[in-house]
């Protein structure tokens, strides 16, 4: 008997009809010999919704409160989840985070699980049940209370579930048939992967392809978990996570994969983007040494994400540069007050905090081989008149900010331009994209 984790997101469990949808497919996994864990998300759009409401009320609202609201949009998930499997005639039991055992470190709105103690989901196992965990929450010992993962946090909950059951598989269900080359809302020709390294996997989901949750990746890596993400709508296989070391489970299924292993790895994986970024220029920072250590002090008091630096050698003004960055757009306001409230200290001439921009990352670890990758990228967007503001590179990475505006035929275009486009449009089965 296997034991197998299935996790739904938000557009799989959007209505009572999907719900249903949802408990046959557990069910259809029970009643093919194995146990089940079901990780689940809160119903369609409810977190955005609750987050809405949540500033309606308040203006900065306290995160131990904005945890306990955003925490039962999965009560009512798993639930609802767990009465409908009755229904088909199962026995099925939902817990929340802290019933399922999910310790977490004591940060509202982005705890990690620091252990996983399932005594109650192995009981409920051993007495034959299938058991639904609330997704995205956890529980702080110190403090006692309530806290959330981040968003998109029920993926990590999934994974960690797999690992600390020893599970076989981790099956995370969405609205489209895995991981694709690009977001297939924005590139309809992209193609679904059967498999991506972890490495790559990760990159993409830390450039913006939110199929997969970073830390849940992260997790899987570590933990040697083998996630398979798919859809929800069809029983067609999805994409495959292999950490390393891991063997592809078409072979263990004996498959036929001459054709992919004779296959050289293609050098771009797949292409990212992300809108959630926002850019401040510090302009006319004198150009001394210890300018920008004391820039980056105020900026990392502020408690900001700094994802890409660059310094031009010297602005219009003799004896000064200019320094851009990015971050989250949540916390560029906070930051470029702070900076603007030191001005005199820092000796800078203004502060510019541009929301409207984009970032678009060319992932692959062929990368690493292959020289002459980026130019691909910079005479795509040169062709499409698309100006580049920032370049940033890693290993397997390259990554550009252009204007937001620009970003969707970007990636087009670049996805064309490193040959990754499939023959017919992808299908996305569901959700709003929110
Ligand atoms: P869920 O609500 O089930 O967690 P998400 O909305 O978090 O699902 O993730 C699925 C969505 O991720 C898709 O609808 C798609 O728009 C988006 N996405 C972004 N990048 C990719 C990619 N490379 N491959 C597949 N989907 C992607
Ligand atoms: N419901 C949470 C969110 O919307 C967690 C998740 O769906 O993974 O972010
Ligand atoms: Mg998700």
């Amino acid at each position: 008997m296997a034991l197998i984790v299935q996790k739904f997101g938000g557009s799989s469990v959007a209505d009572a009809e999907s719900i249903k949808r949802v408990a046959k497919r557990i069910v259809d996994t029970r009643r093919a010999g194995n146990d089940v864990v079901v990780a689940v998300s809160a119903m369609g759009d409810t977190t955005d919704e609750l987050l809405d409401l949540a500033h309606a009320v308040a203006p900065t609202p306290a995160p131990r409160e904005l945890d306990m609201l955003l925490s039962s949009g999965e009560r009512i998930s798993m639930a609802l989840l767990a009465m409908t499997i009755h229904s088909l005639g199962y026995e099925a039991r939902s817990f929340t985070g802290s019933q399922a055992g999910m310790i977490t470190t004591a940060d509202h709105g982005s705890a990690r699980i620091v252990d996983v103690t399932p005594v109650r989901l192995r009981e409920a196992l051993d007495e034959g049940a299938i058991v639904i965990v609330a997704g995205f929450q956890g529980f702080n010992r110190d403090t006692r209370d309530i806290t959330t993962l981040g968003r998109g946090g029920s993926d990590t909950t999934a994974v960690a579930l797999a690992a600390a059951l020893g599970a076989d598989v981790c099956e995370i269900y969405s609205d489209v048939d895995g991981v694709f080359t690009c977001d297939p809302r924005v590139v309809p020709l992209a193609r679904k992967l059967d498999a991506i390294s972890a490495e790559e996997m990760l990159e993409l989901a830390a450039n913006g392809a939110k199929v997969l949750y970073i830390r849940a990746v992260e997790y899987a890596r570590r933990h040697n978990v083998l996630i398979h993400a798919r859809s929800t709508f069809t029983s067609n296989e999805g994409t495959y996570v292999l950490g390393e070391g891991m063997t592809d489970p078409r072979l263990a299924k004996g498959e036929d994969m001459t054709d992919v292993i004779g296959k050289e790895e293609p050098v771009v994986a797949g292409v990212a983007i992300d809108r959630s970024q926002a850019k401040i220029t510090v302009v006319g920072v004198p150009d001394v040494p210890g300018s920008a250590s004391a820039i980056f002090t105020r900026v990392s008091k502020a408690g900001a994400n700094i994802d890409m630096i660059v310094q031009n050698v010297q602005s219009a003004s003799p004896g000064r540069t200019d320094i851009s960055f990015t971050l989250p757009k949540e916390q560029a306001r906070g930051v470029a007050q702070q900076l603007q409230a030191e001005q005199s200290e820092l000796g800078f001439e203004a502060i510019v905090h541009d929301d409207q921009v984009g970032k678009l990352s060319v992932v692959g670890a062929g990368m690493r081989s292959h020289s002459g990758v980026s130019l691909t990228l910079f005479d795509a967007l040169s062709r499409h008149r698309i100006n580049i503001e920032m370049i940033s590179t890693s290993e397997i990475r390259i990554s550009v900010v252009l204007r937001d505006t620009d970003l969707d035929e970007a990636a087009r275009a670049v996805h064309t331009a490193y040959g990754l486009d499939g023959g017919v449009e992808a299908t996305v089965y569901a959700g709003t994209g929110r």
